[in-house]
């Protein structure tokens, strides 16, 4: 067989604040062989996250830094190109943490075979994938729902936010989305089925907070930190827990990150405020993954992907939208 090139986006030199362009390198390299007990592939799709910003930093996190001039890390799907592994065959579809690049090489630990008849290959990085099992654990593990109460959640309209929402739908209690822009409210009350929105550019959030709980909120899930974290925690209910995912809008911080001031609320209302990361709750993801799958299959979950097409090159800028808001649910670069 021919060597194909690899086309790959490596981390050049470390972004203060926002990515540049100029912090990654593009490289073509030769495609390795798969050795024994090893399988090649090529890149279908790969998964753009919050969470890549922060790997770019080199200080302690739940996972190591990306190292200078190292293949940025990013889950993928990538299709099975050849094989001397027994459990993985040509044209097999498998998800795992393959890097942005163009071919890959694995063992396959760490991987998963998709069944590509159970869903389009793109959800195993989105309501089957990583983000799906955020919502799910994060919401009902960390948050511990219960029937009835009343869910807020930021960052309403992205990966993890629209599958936060519709899983508390799905558990019976009343949701507000908080998101930015009146499209992506209408979504959410709209299509997905939101009791209400409240968009973060246009409205004061602590206030429209009162009007749609009025009753104080249950379990705020929070995706985004900063201001709308301080105007959730003004508006808690007795015993509620506050879960926090996410902070994107601290994630290109260059003086440091913003600590919510009105945390005294915890006292006053005997209330939660905790962190988890997802891979802690791996070995339960089937669990997981079966239950979101039952949901899809019987309308009660819609799956909402923001597809771009192009080659590893557009990476860089795919990024950015994360950080623009410019995606609406689970932002994938479908390569072609
Ligand atoms: P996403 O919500 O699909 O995309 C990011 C969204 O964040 C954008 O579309 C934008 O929506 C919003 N945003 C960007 N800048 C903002 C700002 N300054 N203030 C408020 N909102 C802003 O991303 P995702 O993959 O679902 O991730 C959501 C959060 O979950 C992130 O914080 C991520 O780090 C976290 N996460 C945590 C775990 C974990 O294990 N703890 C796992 C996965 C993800 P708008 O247009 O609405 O502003």
């Amino acid at each position: 067989m021919l060597s194909a090139e690899n086309r790959q986006i490596r981390l050049a030199r470390r972004p203060e604040g926002e990515v540049r362009p100029g912090d990654w390198e593009h490289v073509t390299e030769a495609a390795a062989a798969p050795g024994e007990g090893q399988f090649a592939g090529r890149t279908r799709f790969i998964s753009l996250d919050p969470a890549m910003r922060g790997w770019l930093d080199d200080r302690p996190s739940y996972l190591p830094p990306v190292g200078l001039g190292e293949v940025m890390r990013a889950g993928s799907v990538v299709e099975v190109t050849e094989s001397t592994h027994p459990g993985f065959r040509t044209g097999d579809l498998v998800a795992g943490t393959f890097g942005v690049q163009e071919h890959v090489v694995s063992d396959g630990r760490g991987t998963l075979k998709i069944q590509p008849d159970t869903a389009s290959p793109s959800t195993f990085l989105g309501a089957l994938g990583m983000p799906g099992m955020t919502a799910y654990f994060g919401l009902l593990d960390v948050g511990a729902l219960k029937e009835g109460e009343t869910v807020v959640v930021s960052g309403a309209a992205g990966a993890v936010g629209t599958m936060v929402g519709q899983i508390a739908k799905a558990k019976g209690c009343r949701v507000v989305g908080i998101a930015g822009g009146a499209e992506k409210c209408a979504l959410l009350t709209g299509e997905l089925g939101f009791d209400a929105a409240i968009d973060y550019r246009t409205e004061n959030v602590r206030k429209a907070l009162r009007t749609h709980a009025p009753d104080g909120i249950d379990v705020y899930f929070d995706n985004v930190g900063g201001e709308i974290l301080d105007a959730a925690l003004a508006c808690l209910a007795m015993h509620a827990r506050v879960v926090v995912c996410g902070a994107i809008s601290q994630y290109n911080a260059t003086d440091g990150v913003r600590g919510p001031s009105n945390y005294l609320s915890l006292l006053v209302r005997r209330a939660r405020m905790e962190g988890f990361v997802v891979f802690d709750y791996a070995p339960r993801f089937t669990e997981a993954a079966r239950e979101i799958g039952g949901w899809i299959a019987d309308g009660r979950i819609k799956v909402l992907e923001h597809v771009v097409r192009g080659t590893v090159d557009d990476f860089p800028r795919t990024l950015q939208m994360l950080f623009r808001g410019e995606n609406t649910g689970k932002l994938v670069l479908e390569l072609v």
